[in-house]
């Protein structure tokens, strides 16, 4: 499996948490990146001619943000340069507060079949406290919209003052709304961004309140049909994020756009962050590529092991002896004996235990050791 990806870098306001590649004071230059990124589609589908790509997301940034004329030419370009499968699925983020009738028409026109749409929190004291540009209301007539198409909705858990009842009314909206999937994530404060004073300054809940309101949304979530496939995914049977599933298999992906990775081959490289530089580039006919590494075997092993241990379905003994030739538990010997007690077997397979999937970082941390 192989998936394209394609970052659109606008906004219409900078969140409070974002740490993203977006720039909103730069929304007028989105008709020229648009330009520019159908060049790069078909530069690098010269190059890529030979593969099938099964998964195309458009994320960002607010790739609803921009004119829908452009996006439907970039699906119309990725149709011509490369080779799609024939259901592939194709993506776009979607902020509530930029969308109409007519957009989404014309996305559906162009062949998109999947919206990932930004909820975030059903309360708007929180919404606005981090700087989204919409509210409840824009986010109902947006799943309006949507209504019998297959979306998404993304939900934030650590929000300042956020309680399990806040968490209750969000997850009965986005289930009430018909997404078929929910993204559940934690917000991360990360430093530079505004949010990072207030987790400095104590104001956001810590990470037991988080691990607690994570539990209790799962489990709301658990009784209204939803199966966690990932630590933070949710989904009706059948409805997961192709697209997703492909990282955690460590399939292959193009990333294009600014600041876009790939994983192709052996070799991850990511595109410039700097908005000029990766238009010259393109322009100028030249890959926008700032950093290129081949993978070691010891970092594709660790890779392996992080990601699929991340999954409900887990990590196969057996696909690790064949992508690697040797066992994961030897090649992990220390790791697996300090974590055993945290995991089920089944079979071939290990996973992570329900009730230590919260604290799986702190498990998967001792396999970076090896
Ligand atoms: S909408 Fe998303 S990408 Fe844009 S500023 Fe907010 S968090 Fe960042």
């Amino acid at each position: 499996m192989a998936g394209i990806y394609l970052h659109i870098p606008f906004c219409k306001h900078k969140c409070t948490y974002c740490d993203f590649t977006s720039f909103p004071e730069k929304l007028c230059f989105s008709e020229a990146y648009m330009a520019c990124l159908i060049k790069e589609i078909e530069q690098r589908g010269k190059q890529l001619s030979r593969m099938t790509f099964d998964t195309v997301y458009f994320g960002g940034g607010t790739p609803s943000v921009v004119d829908p004329i452009y996006v439907a030419a970039a699906v119309k370009q990725i149709k011509k340069s490369f080779r799609l499968a024939p259901d592939a699925e194709i993506t776009i983020e979607m902020n509530p507060g930029t969308v109409s009738e007519e957009k989404i028409a014309i996305y559906k026109r162009a062949g998109i079949n999947r919206f990932s749409v930004g909820l975030q929190s059903a309360i708007d004291e929180q919404l606005e406290e981090v700087g989204r540009i919409h509210n409840v209301r824009d986010y109902m007539y947006c799943a309006s919209l949507l209504k019998g198409e297959n979306f998404s909705a993304d939900i934030m858990l650590g929000l300042k003052g956020q309680t399990k009842e806040d968490v209750r009314k969000t997850v009965e909206v986005a289930v009430m709304s018909g997404a078929s999937h929910i993204s559940m994530y934690a917000l991360t404060p990360e430093d530079g961004t505004p949010i990072y004073t207030d987790y400095l300054n104590g104001e956001l809940p810590d990470s037991d309140e988080v691990a607690e309101l994570y539990e209790y949304g799962y489990a709301l979530l658990k009784e209204r049909g939803f199966e966690r496939y990932e630590v933070s995914n949710f989904c009706k049977k059948g409805k997961e994020s192709k697209h997703n599933l492909n990282y955690w298999k460590r399939g292959e992906y193009i990333g294009l756009g600014v600041s876009a990775s790939s994983f192709l081959g052996n070799k991850r490289f990511t595109n410039t962050f700097d908005l000029d530089e990766y238009m010259k580039c393109v322009l100028s006919g030249f890959p926008p590529v700032i950093e290129s590494e081949d993978v070691s075997e010891s970092d594709a092993k660790f890779e392996f092991v992080m990601l699929a241990l991340r999954t409900a379905r887990g990590l196969s003994a057996k696909e690790y002896k064949s992508a690697f030739h040797s066992e994961w538990k030897e090649d992990f010997s220390a790791a697996y004996r300090k974590t055993a007690e945290y995991l089920e077997e089944e079979g071939d397979v290990a996973r992570i235990k329900e009730k230590y999937l919260y604290v799986q970082n702190s498990i998967l941390s001792e396999y970076m050791n090896g």
